[in-house]
């Protein structure tokens, strides 16, 4: 199949987020299992620096944006495995420190800048000699290439041209501009209502992806269904539910040739489900390395992220001050709001020998606390798909997570599957709800048996991005199926 994706952040070219890392993933894992695949992304600054090998491609773009004529060049790295990725030069867009704003806020031509993007991917899609037959755009910054390729398609003639995927990883972000950048589109004004890309009185990316698109996806089956309810749907709730038919949840994949337990850079021990003892060894590192007493026998819960309202910092820290009366560890690495990193470092000031905080960013010491410890928390009001439950499970530590998007996806309580059993989960957004699920977590902790099944049953489980990849296949089959029928 001949695939064309689009993002604004491709690892290791640009990330800001998560964003980044499953672009990449799916796009290498597309083109390992020999499909044609492009991606395009805009050339930040430095990255031509970063790799010498990208090469000038032999294509110039000119692009109608409302009353003028934007040109723009664009550059082409190609990987072994096939995978080409076009990278979109116009320095007065892209060439600046940051991806999409500075501290103090977005950059106000942020509309034009990735509209430039969304009208180069359709360019490409249409004249690129091997004529992808999929186009598939990731999240507000490209979401605009869905309307202007419904339009050439229903207006411009291009009766053949591909279906058009949009993937929604986070809701919460959705790219809302003042009505009057409408006209950067050049689309027909008719595009501007309420069932089309308008949002009260704004111009609305998202939402432009999502009606315009032929298919959505979303990172988890729970956060599909989470999205159309009020709750959780950002103000897109109404259009997703009339979506509903096209409207899926594929859980991202994990990269297992970097999250291994086995030859890991990041661990000094190697361990399987067969046998914990490397775990054992990694624990004590890990206590060590924390300043926490170094013992085998007591439980040690762990959690990394970014400290936000979403991750459900709060009611983490209100349980921990009661749970950390118990005989337990805890550990964290995070970054985030300064009241919630505050908090953390009081409470460990506190608790000196049960509790132990480091504030950064640090990739080594996140392989070794999701290896080291016995039990990962994870309490998020909102998780699209998340990734932490799931390098936990393939580290055979068990995750402690509240049921909601990805980390229902991923995690089985003992309540609903006893013997596939590998997590704890929770209801409620509660402080007494979190302290409850620690409060089993001590139970299963003293039943060396049932902690050993479970862990080899997450270990068990498979996140591969193979397995992510063949359901996206499956999804763009059926959307070429129906490219006859249009
Ligand atoms: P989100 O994208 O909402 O932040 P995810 O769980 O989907 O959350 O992905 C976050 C990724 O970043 C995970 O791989 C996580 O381990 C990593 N991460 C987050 N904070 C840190 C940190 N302080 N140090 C190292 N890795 C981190």
């Amino acid at each position: 199949m001949r695939i064309l994706i689009a993002s604004s952040e491709v690892y290791p070219y640009s990330k800001s987020g998560g964003l980044a890392d499953m672009v990449c993933a799916l796009a290498k894992f597309l083109a390992r299992a020999g499909h044609q695949v492009g991606l395009v992304t805009p050339l930040y600054g430095g990255i031509r620096e970063r790799f010498p090998d990208i090469k000038r491609f032999d294509w110039r773009l000119m692009l109608p944006m409302g009353d003028e004529l934007v040109e723009g060049q664009v550059w082409i790295r190609s990987l072994p495995d096939g995978l080409n990725i076009y990278f979109i030069d116009n320095p007065s867009f892209y060439g600046r420190a940051e991806l999409y704003g500075r501290h103090t806020g977005d950059y106000p031509d942020n509309a034009k800048r990735f509209l430039f993007l969304c009208k180069s991917v359709v360019n490409l899609a249409r004249y690129l000699p091997w004529q992808p037959e999929v186009l598939h755009v990731h999240d507000w910054h490209t979401a605009l290439t869905a309307p202007l390729v419904f339009n050439e398609r229903t207006r411009g003639g291009w009766t053949d041209s591909p279906p058009v995927c949009c993937t929604l990883h986070n809701l919460a972000y959705q790219g809302i501009f003042p009505a009057e950048e409408f006209a950067l589109t050049n689309l027909p004004s008719d595009y501007f209502r309420p069932n089309g890309m308008e949002y009260y009185g704004k111009m609305n990316c998202l939402k432009a992806g999502i009606v315009y698109s032929d298919l959505i996806t979303t990172v988890s089956r729970r956060y599909a269904l989470e999205a159309t309810t009020e709750q959780f749907g950002c103000g897109l709730d109404g259009v997703l539910s009339e979506k509903r038919e096209v409207f899926v949840g594929i859980v991202n994949g994990v990269d297992y040739e970097e999250w291994t337990t086995e030859s890991n850079p990041y661990l000094r021990y190697s361990f399987d489900s067969h046998n914990l003892r490397g775990k054992e060894s990694i624990k004590r590192g890990l206590q060590e390395e924390m300043r926490l007493p170094a013992r085998a026998n007591v439980p040690l819960f762990g959690s990394i992220g970014r400290l936000a309202e979403q991750k459900g910092v709060d009611i983490l820290l209100g349980s921990l001050e009661e749970m950390l009366s118990a005989d337990m560890q805890f550990v964290l690495l995070g970054s985030g709001s300064r009241d919630f990193e505050r908090a953390f470092r009081k409470l460990a000031l506190r608790h000196p020998s049960k509790c132990a905080i480091k504030i950064g960013f640090d990739t080594g010491l996140s392989h070794r606390i999701e290896a080291g410890c016995d039990f990962f928390l994870m309490p998020s009001r909102f998780e699209p798909c998340g990734l932490n439950q799931m390098y936990s499970l393939r580290y055979g530590t068990i995750p402690i997570v509240r049921i909601t998007g990805g980390l229902d996806d991923c995690v089985i309580d003992m309540v609903e599957d006893p013997e596939n059993a590998n997590g704890i989960k929770f209801a409620q957004y509660s402080i007494q709800a979190q302290s409850q699920a620690i409060r089993k977590a001590l139970i299963l902790y003293n039943e060396k048996e049932l902690l050993d099944v479970m862990r080899q049953n997450g270990m068990a489980m498979d996140f591969s991005w193979k397995r992510t990849a063949s359901e996206y296949l499956l999804y763009y089959r059926q959307l070429l199926s129906n490219v006859g029928k249009r």
